[in-house]
């Protein structure tokens, strides 16, 4: 039985320890760990694993994708499929900054048994990473989707994104203040804060008197909380009539689905898992 290998591009300067323990705890035998990875240097990187053992023996060896920079990540991945040519391929996994896993988890949670299929979801801060992969996964289960910045510019830049690269057509909103907050949630069923870590965004008082706000999530597991009033560990805790999911009720969920996806790299030598991937992973763990 060849030795599980996994080769570990990540764009920073150190790769990721986060991913690394994951991959260890996911079961991988050997982590071969790239740092400073750019797009140009993928094909060499793939060509080494895919050159060096042939066919049933391929799927011992898989790629992750990691780093803080989501767009030189989703290149990467383009690079590495560009390198493979028939079944000569290896399987591979994108999660940027946890982009992919998190966001996964995280409308995992939200959707529940019913779904978002016509219902009005906002993505908080969604201009980071994990919030733009959340807003394009929402609009995939058919809501509406609202995704809002403190700043017009970085809305529409983070929209057009979404919006190319899932095929969907979500909207926009700048919140600034209470005011613009309380307008983005009227008639909202599920609201994902989506703010940078220790960032406060959603005040108690706004969230508890929405009657529409059915599903509220959290990612932001840093003091003070992205939703006041609110504990990181809660896993679906009802309060003031409201389903309430915490960013470690959340993370739960992401480290199974993360250590899911990196052990099921190896079932075959051609799976990818990018968002849609994991989110199907996560769908089925939830
Ligand atoms: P990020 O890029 O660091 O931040 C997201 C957005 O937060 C920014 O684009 C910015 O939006 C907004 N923001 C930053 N500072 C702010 C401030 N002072 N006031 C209001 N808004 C502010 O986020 P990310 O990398 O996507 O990660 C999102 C969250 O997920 C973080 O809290 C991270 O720690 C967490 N995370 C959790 C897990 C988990 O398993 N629970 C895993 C990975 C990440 P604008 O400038 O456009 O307004």
């Amino acid at each position: 039985m060849k030795k599980k290998l996994l080769l570990q591009m990540d764009c920073d300067p150190h790769a990721s320890v986060f991913d690394a323990v994951v991959a260890h705890d996911a079961g991988v035998d050997a982590l071969l760990q790239q740092s400073g990875i750019t797009p140009d240097d993928v094909r060499d990187q793939i060509y080494g694993l895919m050159f060096t053992r042939g066919g049933s023996d391929l799927k011992n060896s898989a790629a992750f994708i990691g780093g803080s920079d989501v767009v030189l990540g989703e290149a990467m991945l383009k690079a590495a499929r560009k390198s493979f040519f028939g079944n000569v391929r290896v399987s591979v996994m994108l999660d940027s900054n946890g982009c992919n896993t998190t966001a996964a988890a995280a409308v995992a949670k939200l959707c529940g048994e019913k779904g978002l299929q016509g219902e009005k979801c906002v993505v908080l801060a969604g201009t980071g990473p994990v919030g733009k992969r959340a807003a394009g996964l929402m609009a995939l289960e058919g809501a509406e989707v609202v995704l809002t910045s403190r700043r017009m510019d970085r809305v529409k830049e983070a929209c057009d994104e979404v919006n190319a690269r899932f095929d969907v057509s979500i909207q926009g909103a700048e919140v600034a203040n209470g005011e613009q907050m309380r307008a983005v949630l009227d008639g909202a069923y599920a609201v994902l804060c989506a703010g940078a870590a220790g960032i406060p965004l959603l005040s108690k008082d706004i969230w508890a008197s929405n009657a529409d706000l059915m599903r509220l999530g959290d990612i932001n597991a840093v003091p003070p909380l992205g939703i006041e009033g609110t504990e990181a560990h809660f896993d679906g805790v009802e309060q003031d009539g409201k389903l309430i999911f915490g960013a470690l009720g959340i993370g739960n969920l992401k480290m199974k689905v993360h250590r899911e996806c990196i052990s099921r790299l190896f079932q075959s030598n051609d799976k990818i898992f990018d968002a849609e991937e994991v989110y199907a992973v996560a769908k089925e763990m939830v």
